[in-house]
Parts: C-alpha cells; sequence; structure tokens
C-alpha cells in the first residue's frame, strides 16, 4: 500500500466536480487519509510546482492555482501514485482519454482539474508540503 498527493484544482471546486472526482477514487478502491480545502499560497505553490518555476508556462499557472479554493487530499491504497495517475489522464484535458478524469472534463492544459504524484519521492515530498 502507499500514499499519493492529490489536489483536485480550483477549476474543479468551481465546476462543482469535487464529489464526481473523489467518487472515482473511491469507487476504485482508494481511502482518503487526508483532506483540506484551502486557497493555496504562492510559497506553497512555488514548493509544490519546483521542477516547473523556470518554465513559460508557470506565471499563469500560478495565478490559475490561486483564484480559489483547492481541496488536498491524501489517498492511500495499492499502487496509489500510477492508479491516480490513470484514473487523472494525460495532462492535457484535450488529449486525455475518454473515461479519466481529465478526458471526461477537461478541454484544457491548465485547467486540468486534478494532480497526482508521479513518483514515491514526489508523494512525500508533496504530502510533506500540503500537509507538515
Ligand atoms: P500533475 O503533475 O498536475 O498531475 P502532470 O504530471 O500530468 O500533471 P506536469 O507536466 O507535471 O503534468 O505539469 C503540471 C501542471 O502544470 C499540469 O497539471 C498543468 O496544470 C500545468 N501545465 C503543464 N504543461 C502546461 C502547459 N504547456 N501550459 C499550461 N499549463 C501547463
Amino acid at each position: 500500500t502507499e500514499r499519493t498527493l492529490v489536489l483536485i484544482k480550483p477549476d474543479a471546486v468551481r465546476r462543482g466536480l469535487i464529489g464526481e472526482i473523489l467518487s472515482r477514487y473511491e469507487r476504485k478502491g482508494l481511502t482518503a487519509v487526508s483532506a483540506e480545502l484551502r486557497t493555496a499560497t504562492a510559497e506553497v505553490l512555488d514548493q509544490h510546482y519546483a521542477e516547473h518555476v523556470e518554465k513559460g508556462f508557470y506565471p499563469e499557472l500560478r495565478e490559475f492555482m490561486m483564484t480559489g479554493p483547492l481541496l488536498a487530499l491524501v489517498l492511500e491504497g495499492d499502487s496509489a501514485i500510477p492508479v491516480v495517475r490513470a484514473l487523472n489522464g494525460a495532462t492535457d484535458g484535450r488529449k486525455a482519454e475518454p473515461g479519466t478524469i481529465r478526458g471526461d472534463w477537461s478541454l484544457s492544459n491548465q485547467a486540468n482539474l486534478v494532480h497526482g504524484s508521479d513518483s514515491a519521492e514526489s508523494a512525500v515530498r508533496e504530502i510533506a508540503i500540503w500537509f507538515g
């Protein structure tokens, strides 16, 4: 069993999709072990997106991530990290497969509804950033 950090991003919260998205993870068999609805600060986002801070798209991404509350979640289960990423789908909602969260509900590369840790190391790092 392992733990992963999920963000249900501000676009999903605004669109009233928290329940639909969380239920996909839960029906798959993952369990929520921590959850907090909060508005991110620039400082937390710069830590979370450390690998992207120098990229051209980052300033706009950071603004977007502060446009409203997001739900930070820790999910636990067998292979939770790859399973969440499979449920999320490809980064760009226009390219994500139907049946995935992004494939069903996003048409954007930025407003793509969710984040999931991409490795065990990222999960440990990101859980510490959001939940201390
Ligand atoms: P996440 O890490 O959020 O689960 P990911 O691993 O599929 O998604 P990354 O390449 O790590 O995607 O990018 C992190 C986030 O940055 C994406 O979820 C998206 O919101 C944003 N992003 C990535 N590439 C672009 C881009 N070219 N233009 C705008 N936003 C982007």
